[in-house]
């Protein structure tokens, strides 16, 4: 089988390069010159981890290649992919599908025989609709047929989110369709993952209820560990304890800073805009979006009042700027609230991120950035972890309070036990979880 993958960023160079790894025939095509000039050299544009000796062993297998121009490869292609992004539309919460259509456009004029249009990208209920009557409008004579395929792989382990899902969905509503679809996930039937066949509209509306649905339960814990603090419990014990419940669930119960990156903070507005716009409202998600955007200013007061409630004239050093750990993806990540907040309190603002940092010196120019963890905290009046990286996990802590002006964490992802901290001398704040004297 031959498949195009329109869009070659953190889902299409991901899911383009394990197509090719279950033996598919793919071309990665961008219109971004640059980044297919690189992957042509064999650089890999983002961080991923593992993802660099996939692509370097199937590209050297001739199963997959780059290109700018998708003539030519969606011509000879049994399925093309669209993997463009769908931001939140400038002014609004709409998903911009700009990218979209015009991806779909240039698939109509290219297509050459029976092929499947496939939306991956994340697109609202009736955009795949859209997608046919652009590609009939354009080409009235083609023989396609539109399939709806979410991606829910996460940054971070998306090789093997691809490889082992917990489920693919596949909106697809013909039979031909839907054959082309199984034997392009062939190598997932052979391990059983369950394939949810449903309507375009249903699958489109899979993705975001997932996406929301998560973002609930992180912002539930959120607020639980607030009142956790208020009344001396301990919000991992919390978490542990209803999580175990299978009905419950144990994963997205930690509390943090509130969510980020480049899908839940545009799919919980996207969704909450459709569905007003339909007179359906999400009462539920809109209250979600309030939580988690009012989180991020809280949790700038709470680096504050860890410094004596000023930070006039004081250093506050940052470990982690990404939304999350293992990838180098800065999308609204919660460093670009906490830190221009701390900046405009009067701080200055020194960070370190292992992958993060060429994105974050574009979007955070007003701070200064470090070698590693303990150059930046050298002579700071505070430090703070915002990103749960590894390295960060296993600091030397004799060293931590020795380079440190005073011994001050703020650990936002509760990676220290407050109990070790406080005997190791720290004055330790984390979240939802009581500090002892
Ligand atoms: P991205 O911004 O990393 O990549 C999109 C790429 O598409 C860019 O490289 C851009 O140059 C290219 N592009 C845009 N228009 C094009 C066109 N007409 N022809 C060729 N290339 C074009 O975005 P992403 O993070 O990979 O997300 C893509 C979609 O997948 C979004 O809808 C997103 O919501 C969804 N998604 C993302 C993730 C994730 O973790 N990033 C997970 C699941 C789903």
């Amino acid at each position: 089988m031959r498949i195009s993958m329109i869009g070659t960023g953190y889902v299409g160079l991901v899911s383009g390069t394990c197509f090719s790894e279950f033996g598919v025939t793919v071309t990665c095509i961008d219109k971004d010159a640059g980044k297919i000039e690189r992957l042509n050299r064999g650089e890999i544009p983002i961080y991923e981890p593992g993802l660099d000796a996939l692509v370097t062993s199937n590209a050297a297998a001739g199963r997959l290649s780059f290109a700018t121009d998708l003539g030519p490869a969606v011509a000879d292609s049994d399925a093309v992919f669209i993997a463009v992004g769908t931001p939140s539309r400038r002014g609004g919460g709409h998903a911009d599908l700009s990218y979209v259509y015009a991806a779909a456009r240039e698939i109509a004029r290219a297509m050459n025989g029976y092929t499947v249009v496939v939306t991956k990208s994340t697109v609202p209920v009736g955009t795949g609709r859209e997608v046919e009557r652009i590609i009939r409008e354009e080409r009235p004579d083609a023989d396609f047929d539109v399939v709806s395929n979410p991606e829910f792989l996460r940054e971070g382990s998306a090789i093997q989110d691809f490889m082992r899902p917990d489920r693919v969905v596949i909106g697809a509503e013909s039979e031909r369709a839907q054959a082309v679809m199984r034997q392009l996930y062939r190598v997932l039937y052979l391990i059983e993952t369950p394939i949810v066949f449903t309507t375009l509209e249903s699958s489109e509306m899979i993705k975001y209820a997932a996406n929301t649905f998560l973002a609930t339960k992180i912002t539930f814990i959120n607020e639980v560990a607030d009142l956790c603090e208020k009344v001396g419990a301990d919000v991992h014990d919390v978490a542990r304890g209803i999580g175990l419940d299978n009905r419950i669930g144990r994963k997205f119960l930690h509390a943090g800073p509130g969510y980020g990156g480049s899908c839940f903070p545009k799919d919980t507005l996207a969704l909450v805009t459709t569905a007003k716009e339909v007179g359906s409202p999400l009462r539920i998600v809109e209250t979600v979006v309030d939580i988690n955007a009012k989180r991020k200013r809280a949790m700038a007061e709470r680096i504050i009042d860890a410094c004596d409630g000023s930070v006039v004239g004081k250093t506050v050093a940052i470990l982690g700027l990404t939304f999350k750990p293992n990838t180098d993806d800065m999308r609204d990540s919660p460093s670009l609230d906490i830190v221009p907040a701390l900046v405009e309190a009067g701080a200055t603002v020194r960070a370190f991120d292992p992958e993060g940092m060429d994105e974050a010196r574009k979007l955070l120019p007003d701070i200064t950035y470090g070698a590693d963890a303990y150059d930046v905290m050298t002579g700071a009046d505070a430090l703070v972890i915002l990103t749960e990286w590894n390295e960060f996990r296993a600091l030397n802590l004799d060293r931590v309070k020795e380079v440190l002006k005073a011994p001050v964490m703020v650990d936002l992802r509760n990676v220290y036990n407050p109990t070790d901290m406080v005997a190791a001398g720290f004055r330790y704040t984390s979240v939802g979880r009581p500090t002892p004297d």
